[in-house]
């Protein structure tokens, strides 16, 4: 359906596919090539000898050689940091300028750029160095104190990171959804999914926390939030694309939403991916650790530790695409269920129109492949055509735009306007 709309809203990519990932992975690469020079050079070796012969305590040399070891690695991402703000000139890539505006508001000129740039990249140094310094003793005690069991501290690491992202919802405020046509829908929905439909709230997140993919920015920032069981299964609603400067949203689009999220509370998503994205990380620190055993690197050995860095930071790149295709299946059995209960292919598939805003309706192969949390906007659309050929939609109250898009809102420096009706 409307794939003709769908090819005017979204901007073909800027870049190759190849070129893409490369600039996706630019700093990993970097990082990770900075960490193998730093030891085959024999620097890591060197270094490491001369803080030995200074007879200093055990963790000041430790802390020196961290510092030593991040500048080295700051230094190592220079390059890649000027490619991407300066040589990669294209639309795609955000050049930002972050200085003050020079006199009469006129473009800053290179030589300004430049100078900005160098002064923001300076900036990251003493936060970089000082971290490290404090890092590496603390991470090489634990390594010669656990030599066999350390790496489970970058698995809890990895776990804490998964906890936070699933679980930060948990200090959002949400209120029951205001009644009308559209609380009745979405509440028949909810039961249509076997869920207690007093359990639909409107929510607003917290704007400190709520930094993640599934959120919704409505007017003013308010989001919609669907709560299954407290504090768990909570999944907020729709991106960036619910940006009124598009088009208001509907009520057929928000009973999409609230079907999709819904059908993520119903299988437990909320729960299941935490849970099997912290085992896959754990594996994957576990992994590392064999890796670094078998090479027979001791630990131990302060000289070792960009080679540590190295294996750890190899298996949380590795832990990406793992990652996507998990929550993929997740967003895909979302899909397909919240098909079946919310009974509304239209607003699924305008849903799914809405969310290529911004983004690539059809993702690069690769890309998806190896990086993509949902399924890409056309297939959305066309899973919404198939599910049409073979049910009947339903009958639903709420019609035209949902309620709150009407608003008139003032919050901090943005206002908000009624919008014309829908044409
Ligand atoms: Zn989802």
């Amino acid at each position: 359906m409307h794939r003709a709309d769908c090819a005017t809203l979204t901007c073909a990519p800027e870049f190759s596919e190849w070129l893409s990932l490369l600039i996706f992975a630019s700093y990993p690469i970097a990082i990770g090539a900075a960490f193998a020079l730093f030891h085959v050079t024999g620097l890591s070796r060197r270094l490491s000898g001369r803080l030995e012969a200074t007879g200093w305590r055990g963790f000041v040399q430790d802390g020196l050689y961290g510092a030593a070891l991040a500048a080295f690695v700051w230094l190592a991402c220079l390059p890649v940091g000027y490619w991407r703000r300066f040589v990669l000139d294209n639309p795609g890539i955000k050049v930002t300028f972050n200085g003050p505006m020079p006199e009469g508001n006129r473009e800053p000129s290179l030589a300004e750029r430049h100078w900005y740039w160098i002064t923001e990249q300076l900036a990251d140094v003493p936060m970089f160095v000082i971290g490290a310094a404090i890092a590496a003793p603390i991470l090489l005690a634990i390594m010669r104190r656990v030599p066999r069991h350390y790496w489970l501290l970058p698995a809890l690491g990895l776990a804490a990171a998964v906890a936070v992202d699933s679980y930060s919802h948990v200090f959002d405020t949400v209120r029951p959804l205001p009644e009308g046509p559209l609380a009745q829908d979405i509440a028949d929905i909810a039961e249509a999914a076997g869920l207690a439909a007093d359990r639909v709230y409107l929510g607003e997140a917290q704007p400190m926390l709520g930094l993640d993919i599934a959120q919704a920015r409505w007017l003013g920032g308010r989001q919609v939030a669907i709560i299954g069981e407290p504090f768990f299964n909570t999944l907020r609603i729709s991106p960036e694309a619910y940006s009124p400067r598009y088009r208001p949203v509907t009520a057929a689009e928000v009973r999409a939403v609230a079907a999709h999220e819904i059908a993520h509370v119903k299988h437990d998503h909320a729960v299941l991916l935490p849970l099997l994205l912290t085992l896959a990380a754990i594996l994957f620190a576990w992994l590392a650790a064999l890796l670094l055993r078998r090479g027979g690197i001791d630990v131990a050995k302060r000289a070792n530790l960009p080679l540590v860095a190295l294996a750890f930071g190899a298996m949380a790149c590795a832990l990406l695409p793992v990652r996507a295709n998990l929550w993929r299946v997740a967003e895909n059995q979302a899909d397909a269920t919240g098909l079946d209960i919310g009974r509304d292919p239209e607003g699924f598939a305008l849903l799914a129109v809405r969310l290529a805003r911004g983004g690539q309706l059809d993702w690069q192969p690769v890309t998806h492949a190896l990086l993509a949390t949902h399924p890409d906007p056309l297939d959305r659309i066309e899973r919404a055509a198939a599910w049409s050929r073979d049910n009947a939609a339903a009958d639903w109250r709420a019609e035209g735009l949902a309620g709150p898009v009407r608003m008139r809102v003032r919050q901090g420096d943005f206002t908000y306007y009624d919008w014309p009706d829908e044409p």
